[in-house]
């Protein structure tokens, strides 16, 4: 038996319908934001991600599945999104368009990590993307969406998180501030945030090593370092997200993994998925679409693990049920059956039959099996009235009825 790898899972039909509302979800949700969908490659340049996320991130330094193709690219298969939607914003010049852009993904990421509940080599992430906006109303608008989305699915968790990270002027005041600190308490930490207390020491703070958590407990936090501009920017992102009545808290040790963020970042998180408790995570860019060698304009948005969003659903029926089973006895019923079926489903109901010819018995099992709104039972003495049993299952209730589809599909809509 050949099995599939480890880490990338098949989405089976009892799951494929909670994925397939996430997505309906997020495209009716997003667009009433004005966002349109764009679909990316699943293979980029290695050089995309290792400029774009940063060299000494997790997600660069161990998680990539990079390869050299045969024709000696070095190439790598997504991690994320926002590299490449950036890479695709900047080389179809869409910012000529309009500078600011509403845009939304969704598909298949890949990252080589440990695989566990709610983390895999092969995950799914929906996210969104607006560039060329500096106002916090837009970082407020983006939040706001992203908590409709799961109001919307009829969550209450997660829970917003928010956080500033800021910007080259103030960022590298806090760098030295947290690493004085840490410099103190570098024998408590753990290998990995010894080894990159230089690189990037702000990963101390949310490193998962209950260590590291205890001895950077009272480190300084970003948001007593903003420089003006940026504490100004923050606060009235705080004020919009009040203005509309978005909930959130602060989080100041939320650092983000991703080396390209600035300003605003946030986190949606829940506690019922143990260590993997961000369900969507995403901040400001301002200098990303620069870095990637276009022009100067900022960027924000964010992803979420549709994974995680479909563990927190998965009490839920989202299974599609059959409008009509229909069980029929005998071949000449059975082909009636078929004649009737195929009509009924160009009327737009869902219709399932039995094509064995099994028992009455066991047809009506499967049409309780399947959950079937109703069963039309078509025998040898209805059909010669050219007619048949219609049945709702829920009540029980009986009606002979024609055998003409569109009288059967009216009774059906009632
Ligand atoms: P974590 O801290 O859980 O590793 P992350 O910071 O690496 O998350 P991001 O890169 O911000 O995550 O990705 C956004 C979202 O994508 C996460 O909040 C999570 O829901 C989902 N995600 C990330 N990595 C995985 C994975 N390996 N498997 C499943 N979902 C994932
Ligand atoms: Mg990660």
């Amino acid at each position: 038996m050949i099995t599939g790898i480890k880490g990338f899972n098949d989405i089976l039909p009892v799951e494929v319908g909670v994925w397939q509302h996430i997505e309906t979800t997020a495209r009716r949700v997003f667009s009433r934001y004005g966002f349109s969908e764009i679909r990316i490659p699943i293979l980029e340049k290695t050089e995309l991600f290792a400029r774009s996320i940063g060299d000494a991130t997790d997600i660069v330094e161990k998680e990539m599945y990079s390869f050299v193709d045969k024709g000696e690219n070095q190439v790598t298969m997504r991690p994320e999104g926002t590299a490449s939607v950036m890479r695709a914003y900047i080389e179809h010049k869409l910012y000529a368009l309009d500078s600011m852009a509403k845009l939304y993904y969704m598909g298949p990421m890949f990252r080589y990590e440990r695989p566990q509940k709610g983390r895999y080599r092969q995950f799914h992430q929906i996210g969104a993307e607006v560039t060329g906006v500096n106002d916090p109303k837009i970082d407020a608008q983006v939040l706001t969406m992203l908590c409709h989305f799961f109001a919307e699915l009829g969550l209450t968790e997660p829970r917003l998180q928010i956080n500033s990270l800021g910007c080259p002027e103030c960022r590298p005041r806090y760098r030295e501030a947290l690493k004085a600190f840490l410099k103190e308490r570098l024998d408590r930490l753990c290998e990995d945030c010894q080894r990159r207390y230089e690189t990037n020491p702000l990963r101390a703070l949310d490193c998962k090593s209950a260590h590291c958590a205890e001895a950077t407990a009272d480190a300084p936090a970003m948001i007593d370092y903003l420089c003006a501009g940026c504490a100004e920017h923050f606060a009235a992102t705080r004020g919009y997200l009040e203005q509309v009545g978005t909930e959130y808290s602060i989080n100041s040790r939320m650092v983000r993994g991703l080396d390209y963020y600035t300003r605003t970042t946030f986190e949606l998180v829940t506690g019922l998925l143990g260590a993997q408790s961000a369900v969507a995570a995403g901040g400001r860019y301002d200098g990303l679409i620069a870095d990637l060698g276009g022009p100067a304009i900022p960027g924000i948005g964010f992803a979420m693990g549709v994974e995680r969003v479909a563990l927190l659903l998965k009490e839920r029926e989202f299974v599609v049920s059959p409008d009509i089973y229909i069980a029929a006895m005998g071949e000449e019923a059975q082909s009636e059956a078929f004649r009737l079926m195929c009509a009924l489903q160009r009327l737009g109901l869902a219709v399932e039959m039995d094509y064995d010819g099994k028992s009455l018995k066991s047809q009506m099992r499967r049409s309780d099996k399947l959950k079937a709104r109703f069963t039309l039972i078509i025998g040898g003495d209805e059909l010669a009235k050219r007619s048949a049993m219609l049945k709702a299952m829920e009540s029980g209730h009986q009606e002979e009825v024609n055998l003409v589809p569109a009288a059967i599909a009216l009774i059906v809509a009632r």
